[in-house]
């Protein structure tokens, strides 16, 4: 039979219709509640974003899971884990800056109305390892301690491409986001004699352009956490490349440079090892016990690993949740093809924004040859779970779900007394009108797209012609009291 991914599009004109209602009303779809026993304790992995990032997943989808997975009987936390990368600036590489990360990013321990948890501890290294002998590349797995000791694992992932993964979804949130350190360097190949960064990347010394041309030449030698980079008194740069364990840091700095050439069949290599990492985690948990939600909006080109966030490169696809992190990749990189793509963003820059174009292969990976399938593929191969499903459509669940819970009365019942005491309509003042305002205006005078059709009040502090007024020798609002009351000005707060 196959596996079930259910479905709701992203628009959105009621609040049973909102987002964080769909994800709740795919999540109950989905029936990934069942999963759940009272006083179960259930990880809600999420990406928290690197610092600067901006199209990561608002907190608000977390707490609103947490609450609902509360109401069941569970006991949430949120998570996120330390990155590989200690490349110069990177935001995440220990809890103590993960946490700074997330928090400056909106997910808090308040925020969120349950703890925010670094799964893998201060380094990195708190883990469970996982055999899997059924892995297409690889055989074990270090998987994040909190996680693994999980009863539950939501995976809350935003779908969005990534330059290395060519698409983050389901299976990268697991694959990458739910391993150790340890895990993450040896899903990214490190110390692979043949797919590793030291084993494969070429070096081309001869690209350093020397220290007087190169004015970040020290951020150079100091790019590495193992110090393998040397820039000798005659202007040569060294690279240790034998103990290069392959945490990545430094491509960011080489590769622009023409010091390193990308190797492809690493990242393809590494694709192909998120979905053996990703069945690591699933394994570690339980297979009854781990459900996905995608939430398919903001679909920036890359991660939200990266620093910045460009224009989504489709409109938002919606919301999914399936027991099957295979299924579900699948069924977004299918609407992402489906759909076209954004104006303006790197599909069109790209030239695969057409309808029934696949969009990840060009605008999501860092270079070309890669492919969207090769994780899912993977995970097919490795038994994690499989491509074909029935999409099914769900219904909204109906608005007496979603009305605000902490006072669900309505409006009389809720503030007829309270507007008794305090009423915020000065009904006495100005003849019964209650504030300051002229009793009809021309509106159809400030509408027209050129600008108003109507004249400017001598005291704007600029003209239609551009030029501006001086301010009052007084430094107040030129404007007096139009109907001789003493009104109280006041600092603008609405
Ligand atoms: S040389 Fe290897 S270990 Fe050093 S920063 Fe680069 S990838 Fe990391």
């Amino acid at each position: 039979m196959k596996p079930a991914v259910y479905f709701m599009d992203a628009r959105s004109d009621s609040p049973d219709t909102s987002l964080i209602a769909k994800m709740l009303t795919v999540f109950d779809a989905a029936r990934l509640g069942e999963m759940i026993s009272p006083g179960d304790v259930v990880a809600i992995k999420v990406h928290c974003g690197e610092w600067n990032s901006s199209a990561y997943l608002r907190p608000v989808y977390a707490r609103a899971l947490a609450d609902h997975i509360k109401e069941l009987g569970g006991r949430p936390f949120v998570c996120d884990t330390t990155t590989l990368t200690y490349s110069p600036f990177s935001s995440r590489a220990t809890e103590l800056d993960l946490l700074i990360t997330a928090e400056r990013n909106g997910y808090t321990s308040a925020t969120l109305g349950c703890p925010f948890i670094c799964a893998d501890g201060y380094v990195g290294t708190s883990d469970y390892r996982v055999d899997i002998p059924e892995g297409f590349i690889l055989k074990e797995a270090y998987i994040a301690q909190a996680i693994a000791a999980a009863d539950v694992l939501i995976a809350l992932t935003h779908f969005k491409g990534h330059g290395m993964g060519v698409i983050g979804g389901a299976l990268k949130n697991l694959g990458i986001g739910a391993q150790s350190k340890r895990g993450k360097f040896s899903v990214h190949m490190g110390g692979h004699p043949k797919y590793g960064v030291g084993g494969g990347v070429k070096f081309t010394p001869e690209a350093f352009k020397g220290k007087a041309n190169d004015v970040n030449w020290e951020l150079l030698e100091n790019c590495c956490p193992y110090g393998l980079f040397k820039v000798t008194a005659d202007d040569r740069i060294e690279w240790d490349r034998k103990r290069c364990v392959t945490c990545l840091g430094c491509l960011g700095l080489m590769n622009p440079r023409g010091i390193f050439e990308p190797l492809q069949e690493q990242f393809d290599a590494t694709d192909a090892a998120i979905a053996d990492a990703a069945l690591g985690a699933v394994k570690a948990v339980g297979r009854n016990k781990v459900g996905f939600i995608n939430m398919a909006v903001d679909v920036s080109p890359k991660c939200d690993c990266a620093g910045f966030s460009d224009i989504p490169i489709v409109p938002h696809l919606g919301v999914f949740a399936s027991k099957d992190p295979v299924a579900i990749d699948q069924a977004c990189v299918d609407a992402a093809m489906r759909s076209p793509g954004t104006p303006g963003s790197l599909s069109e820059e790209m030239g695969v924004a057409g309808a029934g174009q696949r969009k990840f292969d060009l605008a999501g990976a860092a270079i070309e040859g890669l492919s969207e399938q090769t994780t899912i593929n993977t995970a097919v191969v490795n038994g994690l779970g499989s491509r074909d499903h029935e999409l099914v459509h769900v219904a909204k669940a109906g608005p007496e779900r979603f009305r605000f819970p902490p006072d669900p009365r309505p409006t009389y019942k809720r503030f007829g007394k309270l507007f008794e005491k305090f009423q915020p309509f000065p009904r006495e003042r100005f003849d019964g009108q209650g504030f300051d305002r002229l009793p009809e205006v021309d509106l159809s005078a400030v509408k027209h797209p050129d600008g108003p059709k109507v004249s400017i009040h001598p005291h704007a502090p600029y003209h239609g012609d551009g030029t501006q007024h001086p301010a009052p020798s007084n430094g107040h609002a030129a404007e007096g009291h139009r109907h001789g009351h003493a009104a109280h000005s006041h600092s603008g707060d609405d």
